[in-house]
């Protein structure tokens, strides 16, 4: 059924980068048998998934949409995709994104454009955005994303759908291919909330291969979607309903909050008083990150290298012009100017305290509240080419969701209706670190 979708929506939604339909049919075969033969099935048996392709896999082609890695074959698995595949879910294929997770609308792949389900002339969001629109179009059940500023909640938001960024190091990044370290997270995107927990519930868990990996008890998910929020304290902060948030999109979430209150929560204005330096403290750090993580393509170890060079010096070079865009170039030239020697202390060093700042934000907030919520992204999705040659609008995108990475706390998008072009608004729950339990339960209740 997976396949017959894709088929017919396909060629107008390019969700795709690659397809495994021999391996997925093979499978798919082995679960009907071992389920015929009564055998008990996983949390996930049988449901079709689709992975984001930073996220390595086994024998097949994984290319962070990027030029460079147009040729990469993995020789082993990310640990998320092991859990997928011991949890009996297929895979189906390798979703498109920006290159190396870096933008907001999936219009930075190296390869083609993903276009939203619901209206083709707009952008999906990114970076995971075949992820969601492959979720929105119905092709897979399911599918992975990763979230460094907002790339599995903004893409989600603009396509209807749920996307989950879990607390930094509950699910394992080993295997994930590194954009900024700090930052990066691994999650599911998904039609509902119910979903989201089961996904989250495979995917979740200690992993000894990777040092940032938690070491925490995985609560039963599943069983905390009860319905009941009476006496949920809510946090509104004032910066994320205010200047630069579509007028539309606040009426969206104020609405939405009044259900919650209908449904017993309490909701009160709080204030997040760093938020003004978060989107700039971001573009510090995670391209300071990045520079160093993407010095390892070279040509020599990765993917394609150029063969045009006389000398070693003109290969790194020639790999490097020739097989990364734009958007990639700029973030390691700032990132490289950042970290650089007589600039690191007024740059990455400022940014790292700014960050700490933020941070403590939120454990005030959460000191007196169990969530924050506030609209995922500042407006709805945006028409393709709209602003594609202005970075620093792009980057303002990420206002809702970056304090959320910087500070290492869980939150979802859930939808919350539609804004008048026709396109869905998502809301975004914040928890307390390691709390997905209450962010989830939050999140079904209000669906
Ligand atoms: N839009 C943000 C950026 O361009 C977030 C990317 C992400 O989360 N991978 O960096």
């Amino acid at each position: 059924a997976s396949f017959e979708r894709i088929a017919q929506t396909e060629e107008k939604v390019k969700a795709f980068i690659s397809l495994d339909e021999e391996n997925a049919r093979a499978r798919a075969k082995q679960l009907d048998e071992q389920q015929s033969r009564g055998e008990e099935q996983g949390l996930l048996f049988g449901l079709p998934a689709g992975i984001k392709d930073n996220i390595i896999t086994k024998n097949v082609i994984t290319t962070c949409a990027s030029k460079l890695l147009a040729n990469y074959k993995p020789v082993h698995n990310a640990t998320a995709m092991d859990r997928l595949h011991a949890s009996e879910a297929v895979m189906i294929g390798k979703l498109n994104m920006d290159e190396f997770a870096m933008g907001g609308s999936t219009e930075n792949s190296s390869f083609h454009n993903t276009y939203n389900p619901w209206n083709l002339d707009y952008v999906p969001g990114g970076s995971s955005g075949g992820s969601a629109a492959s979720v929105a179009a119905g092709q897979v059940y399911f599918s992975l994303g990763s979230d460094t500023g907002g790339s599995i909640r903004q893409p989600a938001a603009y396509c209807g759908v749920v996307g989950l960024k879990p607390t930094y190091g509950l699910v394992s990044r080993y295997g994930l291919v590194a954009f900024a370290s700090s930052l990066d997270q691994i999650g599911p995107i998904t039609k509902n909330v119910e979903d989201s927990a089961y996904v989250l519930q495979a995917i979740a868990a200690h992993d000894p291969v990777d040092s940032t990996s938690a070491d925490v008890e995985i609560p039963d998910y599943i069983s905390a979607l009860t319905g009941d929020i009476k006496g949920l304290r809510v946090g509104v902060p004032k910066e994320m309903m205010g200047e630069g948030i579509d007028p539309e999109v606040r009426e969206k979430i104020s609405a939405a909050l009044k259900v919650l209150e209908s449904l017993g929560a309490t909701v009160e204005e709080v204030t997040l008083p760093h938020t003004e330096y978060a989107v700039p403290t971001y573009y510090i750090l995670a391209p300071s990150e990045a520079s160093s993580n993407l010095a390892r393509y070279d040509g020599v170890r990765y993917g394609v290298r150029a063969d045009s060079a006389e000398n070693l010096l003109d290969m790194y070079h020639e790999t490097r012009s020739q097989g990364l865009g734009p958007e990639v170039k700029r973030r390691i030239m700032l990132g490289t100017y950042a970290l650089s020697s007589g600039y690191y202390d007024a740059y990455y060093r400022k940014a790292q305290q700014v960050r700490t700042l933020i941070k403590r934000d939120f454990d005030q907030v959460f000191a007196n509240y169990d969530v924050i919520i506030g609209p995922t992204a500042p407006t709805t999705a945006f028409k393709i080419g709209e602003k594609v040659n202005d970075p620093l609008t792009m980057y303002l995108e990420d206002i809702c969701t970056v304090p959320v990475n910087l500070a290492g706390i869980p939150a979802i998008s859930v939808p919350c209706g539609f804004a008048s072009n026709g396109m869905p608004v998502g809301m975004q729950i914040a928890g307390k670190s390691f709390d997905e339990a209450t962010v989830l339960r939050v999140a079904h209740a209000f669906e």
